[in-house]
């Protein structure tokens, strides 16, 4: 057997290799996140950019059997931020010198939801004279949709393909043609032919999933060459067809501690990707960005949803920063990047270098 080491100090790593790695414990588990570290610093630098994310609706067509937002589940009231609250929240990231915002919303396919991405990417761009970056995240949609939303002003895209496992993918998801892997493969192809940077992510921990599976993860980030990973662990939500297969999973330590080991592992397999600490890392762990940030993470995105609206918008539970505003939000964020030893890349876009290098 190899030793770990070994593994390492390698640049290219096999599943086996991967495997090793995501199970590190004891002393291995902290060479793993010092090797992480560093090749980070080496490779992106100490800086984090803030991408402010704004939950713009929670409409949604789909019913991911995870996802608290889900079309059927009926609890949950419904609501579509105002245009003007979107961009209040937008310009407030400007002047605040967030160097780009996230959309997200449900996934919805009308038209008057694909004019309303397009009219907000357009006066995004306007408010800050073209200089904030803006994200999508809207799910899966046309290649037209993706041109037009590009060609107003949208560069990055984040479409989570959830599970790199086919039968995995179908666990989780409805069985029907609304819900099918090779759709959210042809998204991503497509993302790419249309220009953006493209992110992609797995959730960690769900049921079913095997350490082989998210080595299987890695391995297809690395293999689709993605710009940019946002993943982070699965947290049950019990209006949802998966909470009834909660006696499965790890407990939400674990979960955690696997999702950070996939965020150092990532770092060593893909090292100049944006990775991205996700907002479920803190629903964990009150500090759980910034210790990704410490092992890897390089992206953190405060929430600038309308508060009124945050409570409406539960993917799972325990999410985060309900209660407070964005200015709230940036403040603690700031002084807590500071103690994971970082520094905040204000007023820069903070565009992924492996993008750059593949342009
Ligand atoms: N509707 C778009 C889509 O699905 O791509 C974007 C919004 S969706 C809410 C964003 C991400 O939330 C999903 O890609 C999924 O990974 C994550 N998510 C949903 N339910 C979750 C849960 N129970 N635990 C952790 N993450 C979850
Ligand atoms: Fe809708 Fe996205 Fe939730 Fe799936 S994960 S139900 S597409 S919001």
């Amino acid at each position: 057997m190899k030793k770990f080491e070994d593994i390492l100090a390698q640049n290219d790593f096999s599943r086996d290799d991967l495997v090793r790695l995501l199970e590190a414990e004891g002393a291995e588990r902290t060479a793993l996140f010092s090797a992480a570290a560093a090749r980070k610093e080496a490779v992106v630098g100490k800086k984090v950019y803030f991408r402010g994310l704004v939950e713009f609706s929670n409409e949604c067509s789909k019913d991911c059997l995870y996802c608290g937002i889900r079309h059927s589940n009926s609890k949950v009231v419904r609501y579509e931020a105002a245009d003007e609250d979107i961009l209040a929240a937008c310009r407030f990231a400007w002047e605040n010198k967030f160097g780009s915002v996230v959309l997200q919303s449900g996934e919805l396919s009308s038209t008057n939801f694909i004019n309303r991405v397009d009219y907000l990417v357009k006066q995004i761009k306007a408010l800050s004279n073209g200089g904030l970056g803006i994200t999508l995240s809207c799910g899966e949609q046309t290649r037209e949709t993706y041109e037009r939303w590009f060609e107003s002003g949208a560069h990055r895209y984040l479409l989570r393909i959830e599970s790199s496992t086919r039968e995995l993918y179908q666990k989780i998801h409805p069985n029907n043609d609304h819900h099918s892997f090779e759709k959210r493969l042809e998204c991503l192809r497509l993302l790419k032919e249309c220009g953006y940077q493209v992110g992609t992510g797995v959730m960690i921990g769900l049921p079913f999933q095997t350490t082989e599976n998210l080595a299987d993860d890695l391995l297809f980030l690395k293999s689709i060459d993605v710009d940019m990973v946002g993943m982070g662990p699965y947290i049950e939500h019990e209006d949802t067809p998966l909470y009834e297969f909660r006696h499965l999973i790890k407990s939400k330590q674990e979960r955690f501690d696997l999702a950070l080991r996939m965020v150092a592992t990532l770092r060593l397999l893909m090292p100049d990707i944006n990775i991205a600490a996700a907002t479920a890392l803190q629903a964990i762990d009150p500090a759980g960005r910034e210790k990704a940030v410490k092992i890897g993470a390089n992206i953190i995105m405060p929430n600038l949803t309308p508060s009124a609206f945050r409570k409406d918008y539960q993917l799972y539970e325990d999410k985060p920063c309900l209660d407070e505003d964005a200015d709230q939000c940036r403040n603690c964020l700031e002084a807590r990047i500071e103690l994971a030893g970082s520094e905040i890349g204000y007023g820069e876009w903070g565009d992924s270098k492996h993008f750059e290098r593949r342009k």
